[in-house]
């Protein structure tokens, strides 16, 4: 943590009066903290600056916070709550030590808080009157680098939105790696789009103008997670924004950056850049260009998908066990573990650039050597990516030179082993590899290696390096040295044999002389200090001495910090490349994390195509794959698209791996479509737009939707978005209503899909519909095979062609545990409800023998009496209810007898 000025000057150190001084800002506030005090102006005064953010004031070697703040600040942060001040002018206070603050800052940050940190910026040793304080810092979710508030595996993305004339201008920045990406697009703030986006970069802050106060979008933004942070609508404004962008890269036009034109895009980085700047206090070095995009380059993942396919985390308990993401996980670098999750949730579309990543792959697979000797050295580099945006950003301590030279010297190994690869993704990163060997032949003269932490206080600059600082040191190792001899050099001249010279932080040195030997102290000894056992003094000679080491280590110190802070420039000069490098670094680990997996996994190359034809022999679901012993898995194959089956319905029993079978099609897609070789035999990709999934029941109650009203938004998104194009998950619809309803709405859905022509994989329990393969065109069955003997069923897990009438879900109720009486009549039920086959859907062709809609007609039941007793859905109805309910039926019939 490197926030402000040094905790204890030298000076200090030797000054009696030095911990009077260090506390007398403390003493001024605390005591008498009336208004008219200027300790308590100047707090007001800075607080006045950012009243939304709890402000962190730092007094001698603790940051404090007063009123509001200190009672929000203890209750988070589970610390004291003290007061100063007396009466009216009493102020709730609590303090956090100054060297430990980042774990606090940390805490508020998680839980949701702004924090602006008032340093001392004047040494208060030197300070005439009160200590100057300024607020250096701002720190928020969306801006922070200090490693200890970030993921290493995630980017933390900050992003800005505008509407300007129908479109939405999305910016967003991870200061913490520099990239910094801008788009545009039809549409609304908070709509689907947009949303889109969001669930994809899932960033920790959002900027909105000030003047969009409306509670709807608010809460919309709010949902994602991130915090919203709204900002004058003067920055926001494309011309404002356009010039702060050519200033900041030095340029006369943002064309080159592919931003002509797009006015909202503009609008969004611009302001994004603005704030970064007012929080860090800087011209934000790391950012040195913008890359613009569309949002047509990328296959849509939305949070939904992202959810039901369990990529990033699980559904169980959100960690990321089970997930797409562990399964390829197998990156060595924090920047291409961070890479790799962009892969995953921006799977492209363009097929060249698709080819382009599976060539380097495939060279990859089949090399292991060179697949091998690049993990290997990549394994030991650091977080370049980081590392150069907290040096550029002022952020960084002596240690994060050492690792960057570190890393830097392990660069030309990680590029010789490129050096034979010809896929072109891999001859590219390995081009932009800049070695920079002149930095790191500097870094390594300069630094030593291993650095204190501060970098504030010397011991970092190595000998050679400077002559200033040599001779400084060299001067000041004499005059240690004569003091170390002095205590020696006095016993012999005093004849007193317990005769000690020491040093402490208050008094500085001294010669401590016990009471027995006080008449044999020499003349030129002068009191400086009285003891219980003795006294202590100091001599005109080593007071000259002393002044001359404390001074000097003074000025060490300065001088050290001075070639930290131009070492710290000759980096930021090479911001660019050391980014270009961070990148080249991350694409080849991502590469060979996902060749290496495709190796051990047994993964083939996918065959990229713009048809819509998906055809996977033998496909398997990479995750569970990985968590069932070996040859458990069982592959299944699948067929769908291009003039042949678009519509596939999947039936069987409960278990058996109906969403297992789905969900590893649109894995395997979206593994090819990022680039990844895919777990089956063989795989033909006809390219997906984005993939949508209808997966299970996630109440939203935060929302206060109810589990069906959730199912049905969700599948009016995928009517209302799918194209021929898109892939579709359908598992289960209409479940969560009445019988009748659910099993016409599932009907529905599925016949307009069929219109559509989707590629659309639907699981269902309602048997009626694999009526629909034979009405119409594209529909075809399929079930899942289930071995029944005696009481006993065997789920096979394989696919098998046709559609199935059986559930077996009493037989699944029974597995589960459910009490043998509650089965057994569930199993009478069964039967009667079958014989009598109660519910049967009807339907009504043309001449032609088409299908022009379809009419749910029960046959068999005409007794209202019984319509109701189906129609209650045992699943929400209470015990007590359905006694109640009972009643009434008992009632009825009572009534009819009589
Ligand atoms: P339900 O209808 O109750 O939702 P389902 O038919 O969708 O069930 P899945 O959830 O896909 O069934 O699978 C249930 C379990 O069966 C999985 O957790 C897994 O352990 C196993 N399973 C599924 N598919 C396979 C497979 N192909 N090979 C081996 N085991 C499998």
């Amino acid at each position: 943590m490197v926030w402000g000025w040094k905790h204890i000057s030298a000076d200090q150190r030797k000054d009696p009066e030095h911990l009077k001084a260090s506390y007398r800002t403390s003493d001024e506030l605390g005591t008498t903290m009336s208004t008219s005090t200027p300790m308590k102006r100047q707090y007001s005064e800075l607080k006045k600056q950012y009243p939304d953010c709890l402000l962190m004031f730092r007094l001698g070697d603790f940051f404090e916070l007063f009123n509001e703040d200190a009672k929000t600040a203890s209750h988070v942060l589970d610390i004291v709550l003290t007061s100063r001040g007396e009466g009216v002018d009493k102020w709730p206070m609590c303090g956090v030590p100054f060297h430990a603050a980042e774990g606090y800052v940390a805490k508020l940050l998680q839980a949701g808080y702004t924090v602006a940190i008032a340093e001392q910026v004047e040494d208060p040793a030197k300070a005439k009157g009160l200590v100057k304080r300024d607020i250096v810092r701002v720190i928020t979710p969306g801006t922070v680098l200090e490693p200890s508030m970030l993921q290493e595996t995630a980017n933390n993305f900050l992003v800005a939105l505008v509407e300007h004339e129908g479109k939405v201008g999305l910016a967003a920045v991870d200061v913490s790696t520099g990239e910094f990406i801008a788009t545009q697009f039809e549409g609304t703030m908070t709509g689907e789009k947009t949303l889109n986006e969001l669930a994809r970069l899932t960033p920790s802050e959002i900027l909105i103008p000030e003047s969009v106060s409306r509670k709807a979008e608010k809460s919309a933004l709010e949902n994602t997670g991130a915090r919203l942070t709204p900002r004058n609508d003067l920055d926001f404004s494309s011309s404002s924004a356009d010039e702060r962008l050519r200033e900041q890269f030095h340029v006369s036009t943002l064309e080159g950056y592919g931003l002509r034109d797009l006015k909202a895009a503009i609008g969004a980085a611009g302001a994004v850049l603005a704030y970064v700047q007012e929080v860090h206090r800087t011209n934000a070095p790391t950012l040195t260009g913008i890359r613009s995009f569309t949002v047509e380059d990328f296959m849509v993942v939305d949070s939904i998908t992202q959810r039901n396919l369990e990529l990033v985390r699980n559904a169980r308990d959100g960690t990321l066990r089970g997930t797409l993401l562990s399964v390829l996980s197998a990156t060595v670098t924090s920047m291409g573990k961070r890479k790799l999750k962009q892969w995953m949730l921006q799977p492209l579309r363009n097929p060249h650039e698709i080819e382009m990543r599976l060539d380097s792959v495939d060279e990859l697979a089949r090399n292991g050597l060179v697949r091998q000797g690049l993990i290997d050295s990549f394994r030991q580099l650091g977080d370049l990516e980081r590392m150069t945006s907290r040096i550029a950003f002022g952020a960084a301590t002596a240690k994060d030179l050492v690792t960057l030279k570190d890393t830097l010297g392990r660069l030309p190994s990680a590029k010789k082993a490129l050096e034979d690869c010809s896929s072109q993704v891999l001859k590219t990163a390995a081009e932009s590899i800049d070695l920079l060997s002149d930095l790191r032949a500097t870094l390594q003269s300069a630094v030593v290696d291993d650095p204190p932490a501060t970098i504030r206080e010397g011991g970092m600059i190595c000998q050679g390096y400077s002559k200033e600082l040599d001779d400084l040191k060299a001067s000041i190792s004499s005059d240690k040295k004569w003091i170390a001899s002095l205590q020696e050099r006095e016993r012999r001249r005093t004849g007193i044999r317990t005769l000690k010279v020491g040093y402490n932080k208050v008094f500085g040195y001294y010669i401590e002389v016990s009471h027995a030997n006080l008449s044999m102290i020499p003349d030129d000894y002068e009191r400086k200090q009285t003891l219980t056992g003795g006294e202590r003094f100091i001599t005109p000679e080593l007071k000259e001495k002393e002044a001359s080491v404390l001074s000097c280590e003074d000025r060490i110190n300065e001088l050290e910090y001075e070639i930290y802070e131009g070492l710290r420039s000759k980096v930021q000069v090479h911001t660019s490349a050391l980014h270009r490098d961070s990148d080249a670094i991350a694409v080849v680990d991502v590469v060979a994390a996902l060749a290496d997996v495709a190796v051990k996994r047994r993964y083939v190359r996918p065959r990229i195509s713009t048809s819509t034809r998906i055809k996977i022999t033998n496909g398997r679901h990479p995750a569970l794959e990985m968590m069932l012993g070996p040859n458990e898995f069982v592959p299944n194959s699948l067929d769908i698209g291009e003039g042949g089956t678009t519509l596939l319905i999947v039936t069987g029993p409960n278990m058996a791996g109906k969403s297992t079978y789905m969900r590893q099609a649109a894995l395997i897609v979206l593994m090819a479509q990022m680039g990844s070789f895919v777990p089956a035999k063989d795989a033909d990709i006809g390219l997906v737009d984005r993939i949508f999934t209808r997966v299970g029941a996630f109440d939203d109650l935060t929302a206060r939707q109810s589990t069906f009203m959730v199912e049905m938004i969700e599948t009016a998104n995928i009517l209302n978005n799918a194209t021929e194009k898109s892939l579709v998950i359908l598992d289960e619809i209409g479940r969560g209503t009445s019988t009748f309803d659910g099993m016409a709405l599932a009907w529905a859905v599925a016949e307009q899909i069929v219109m559509m022509r989707t590629r659309t994989l639907f699981a269902t329990h309602f048997h009626q519909l694999t009526e629909m393969a034979k009405l119409y065109h594209g529909v075809k069955n399929v079930h899942t095979l289930a071995r029944e003997s005696g009481d006993v069923i065997v789920f096979l897990h394989k696919v098998a062609e046709g559609g199935t009438d059986r559930s077996y879900g009493v037989h699944v109720a029974a597995l589960a545990g459910v009490p043998e009486p509650v089965v057994k009549r569930a199993k009478e039920m069964l039967l009667r409800l079958e014989r009598e086959n109660v519910v049967e859907l009807g339907f009504r062709a043309d001449a032609s023998g088409e299908a022009l809609q379809t009419s749910l007609e029960p046959l068999t039941v005409d007794d209202p009496l019984i319509e109701r007793i189906l129609n209650m859905d045992l699943e929400r109805t209470t015990p007590l209810d359905a006694l109640t309910r009972l009643k009434d039926i008992q009632e009825e019939i009572r009534q009819r007898k009589t």
